[in-house]
């Protein structure tokens, strides 16, 4: 890999969290958690110089790469040629071909992003994330970590911590550690009655998740299209509000979002 750096006189932009992975280890740890199967097309955000996707390419019937550095998807043009689909753009700007699986060491500042958008996409996936961020997505309710993202990462997946990966592991080594993240497409929950208000609410909560639900709502209501009387009105008369937000699991979290859906006027409720 460093050769191939080299070879291409690339160095590192930090700009684009480039941490490119240098450890076999980890690399076999990540393609053990994919359990790639011969007929699987494999999408892969954040390639980097390849060293993963080599390996992907090795198991996969083919593998569709997105990389916005330009100098590295030259670099894979050149190395890999016929042997994978090189899209150079940003992984959240553009909608994917289609694919079963997503096997990627992501760039960490889209990682929130990214995650939300292979929920809706609903296809497996095995990512590293900065560690920190791999508990925040399993964490449960009432935890430290527990908060938007968990929420939502585990509204579309559930998510399997698999293995620590040592900043060591990177060139150059990122500032902390990494994790390798498993996430299982869950059906969607039948409950939740108007699936915007849900994503709104629990946005909403979480803008203050020390507050009890009612007061994290009212504080919140501009995200709704109700008027501050109707706000308050909700608030006192919503389920569960007086329990603080970190402490609501999703069906409760559910719960008050179908509450909020019921007293939006119509127009809101449809969209
Ligand atoms: N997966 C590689 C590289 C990880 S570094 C490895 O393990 O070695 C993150 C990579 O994501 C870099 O190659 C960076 O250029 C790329 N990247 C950063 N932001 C991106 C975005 N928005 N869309 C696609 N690729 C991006």
């Amino acid at each position: 890999m460093l050769n191939l750096l080299k070879k291409y006189n690339i160095h590192p932009k930090k700009n684009l969290d480039q941490h490119f992975l240098v450890d076999s280890n980890a690399i076999k740890k990540e393609i053990d958690a994919a359990d790639i199967k011969k007929s699987e097309t494999i999408l892969e955000i954040g390639p980097g110089p390849g060293t993963l996707t080599i390996e992907l390419i090795k198991l996969a019937k083919k593998v569709i790469v997105i990389e916005l550095d330009t100098s590295l998807a030259n670099l894979l043009k050149n190395e890999y040629k016929d042997t994978i689909e090189i899209i150079n753009n940003d992984a959240l700007k553009i909608d994917y071909p289609p694919f079963d699986k997503c096997v990627s060491n992501i760039p960490y500042s889209i990682s929130g992003k990214l995650t939300i958008k292979l929920g809706e996409i609903g296809k497996p996936a095995v990512l590293m994330y900065q560690k920190e961020f791999a508990k925040r997505l399993i964490a449960k309710a009432g935890e430290r970590d527990y908060s938007k993202i968990s929420v939502m990462t585990q509204y579309y997946f559930t998510p399997e911590y698999i293995a620590k990966v040592p900043k060591t592991s990177y060139y150059p080594a990122p500032k902390v550690d990494s994790a390798i993240v498993r996430l299982i497409p869950k059906k969607k929950n039948p409950r939740v009655k108007d699936e915007n208000v849900f994503k709104k609410t629990v946005s909403a909560l979480f803008c203050h998740k020390n507050q009890k639900a009612k007061k994290s709502f009212y504080h919140s209501r501009h995200m709704f299209d109700l008027s501050k009387d109707a706000s308050k009105d909700v608030a006192e008369n919503m389920p569960l509000k007086e329990k603080k937000v970190y402490e609501l699991c999703q069906d409760e979290i559910i719960s008050i979002s179908n509450y909020i859906s019921a007293h939006l006027p119509q127009e809101t409720e449809q969209t």
